[in-house]
């Protein structure tokens, strides 16, 4: 079984990464037509063929694709897009029909292909990814609030809250909630029309419309829906006549008791290059964040997608190293526990904490680089007020021993250094001075509730 290059296959895996994130149109919009083109000096070169989609994909994808990157090769430190002269251009970049159908509709005779119908239910429908229901989402304390609006507007016959705007960090559930609260819809009140599809389509389908001088059937169109649901909104940024045109449609939706419903990766009043009246607009319903996952609620998400597969057991213990390590977000757990179900499948030997350990060491990896103990350092000074230097100084009164002690007790949880690894960065102790820090915190935080809460901040500031 050939394969290509081990460079050829992480370049594959991060082509497949990016698919699962971004979606499939997007992708074939814009993804598909990158070649990989070299690596020097740590530096990723990545070919497309033309500058317009170069400049597109450094604006919009180039963080993603470097951190994916990083997850497949360590020693990649950049990404380089670059316009490739060299080849003939094998791929037109999609969704862009000015320049693929430029002749057609340039002869009079030839109408224009209708945005209605561009936007069939069936497409719509299609768009919606069946493994996204209420039922599979799995609620904790960061999501419970989006979950329980979500639900409510999928529930109610009636408008509550317009708009309901969702938002929240990568791959922390906002689609699905989406695409859930969509599909509930279509199902219990089938006469209801629901409009589902990322702002990015819409802003195709707004410049497509103006294009062929459609834009009143555009406007008709998303003007009729009952529910209509925009996702990723933070996508417009800095497009002003699509933001222009979204304020439009939304206002006359929402003036006409129609359900709204937006997600993006930050609040209203945080989104930048929004004008500032849709910003204030966007907040002017209920407005639920979805938090980073704890360790409950990744536990909670992997128990329930590891009952859902039925084809490999998945040891307990497993699974809370899985929830312990990586702490990115729910999509890089469930390609963890994704890639151990089809190794397992594939080499018929059941899985082990070292099994685990072996095949996923480039993602737990990727994880722990998100937080040193210098950092972990800093910040728990910094939050105690105490001198950096005292992390590493050998005073003993209690105002600067605590909050070291704290800070050992982070280096444990969240970097996967060993007790001797975590003692000798705090001035070259003991690695039962590390333990025993350990022990002591966790003891505190059973016994006093705003010492654990204090605790429990500084996890999560470090954690993102
Ligand atoms: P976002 O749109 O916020 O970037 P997604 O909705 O695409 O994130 O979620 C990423 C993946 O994680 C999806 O496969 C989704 O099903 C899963 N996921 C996220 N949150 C949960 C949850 N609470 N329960 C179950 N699966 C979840
Ligand atoms: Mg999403």
């Amino acid at each position: 079984m050939s394969m290509g290059t081990p460079i050829d296959q992480q370049w594959a895996r991060v082509r497949g990464r990016l698919r699962e994130e971004v979606g499939e149109a997007t992708y074939k919009s814009w993804l598909k037509p990158l070649t990989l083109a070299g690596i020097e000096d740590g530096e990723v070169r990545i070919a497309v063929p033309t500058r317009f989609m170069r400049d597109w994909v450094v604006t919009h994808f180039v963080d993603r694709l470097r951190a994916l990157w990083a997850i497949e090769n360590a020693g990649i430190e950049g990404v380089d897009i670059v316009v490739a002269k060299t080849r003939p251009i094998a791929v037109e970049p999609p969704c862009m029909p000015a320049d693929r159908r430029k002749h057609e509709s340039d002869s009079e005779k030839t109408p224009a292909p209708a945005v209605i119908s561009a936007l069939s239910d069936a497409e719509i429908g299609a768009q919606l990814d069946p493994r996204f229901t209420f039922d599979s989402f799995v609620v904790g304390k960061p999501n419970e609030l989006a979950h329980a609006a979500a639900r409510r507007v999928a529930e109610a016959s009636r408008v509550t809250f317009n708009p309901l705007f969702l938002y929240g960090g990568v791959g922390l559930g906002k689609t699905h909630l989406m695409h859930a609260i969509a599909a509930h819809i279509r199902r219990q009140q089938p006469d209801r029309r629901v409009l589902y599809l990322s702002a990015e389509k819409f802003m195709y389908q707004f410049i497509r419309a103006l294009r062929y001088k459609h834009t009143v059937g555009f406007k008709e169109m998303f003007r009729s829906v009952d529910v209509l649901m925009i996702d990723d909104v933070q996508f417009i940024s800095g497009k002003e006549s699509t933001q222009e045109e979204f304020f439009h449609t939304f206002n006359a939706l929402v003036d006409q008791n129609r359900q709204v419903v937006i997600s993006a990766d930050k609040s209203p009043s945080d989104l930048e290059g929004m004008e500032e009246r849709l910003r204030s607009r966007l907040g002017w319903g209920l407005v639920a964040d979805i938090h980073p996952t704890t360790y409950e609620l990744r536990l909670g998400i992997l128990q329930a997608k590891s009952e859902r597969q039925q084809t490999v057991a998945i040891p307990d213990k497993v699974l809370e190293y899985l929830a312990h390590k990586i702490t990115s977000n729910v999509r890089e757990l469930e390609g963890a526990l994704n890639r151990l179900v089809a190794h397992a499948e594939l080499v018929g030997r059941p899985v082990t904490l070292e099994s685990t350990q072996e095949l996923l060491h480039d993602l737990l990896r990727a994880n722990d680089r998100r937080v040193t103990i210098d950092e972990i350092q800093k910040k728990v000074a910094e939050h105690f007020n105490i001198k950096l230097a005292d992390m590493h100084s050998a005073r003993r009164s209690r105002s600067v021993a605590r909050p070291r002690q704290v800070a050992m007790y982070l280096a444990k949880q969240l970097t996967a250094r060993s007790l001797p690894e975590i003692g000798r960065k705090f001035g070259g102790r003991d690695h039962t001075t590390v333990m025993h820090a350990v022990r002591k915190i966790d003891e505190l935080c059973a016994g006093d509730r705003a010492f654990a809460e204090d605790v429990e901040l500084l996890r999560r500031m470090l954690e993102n």
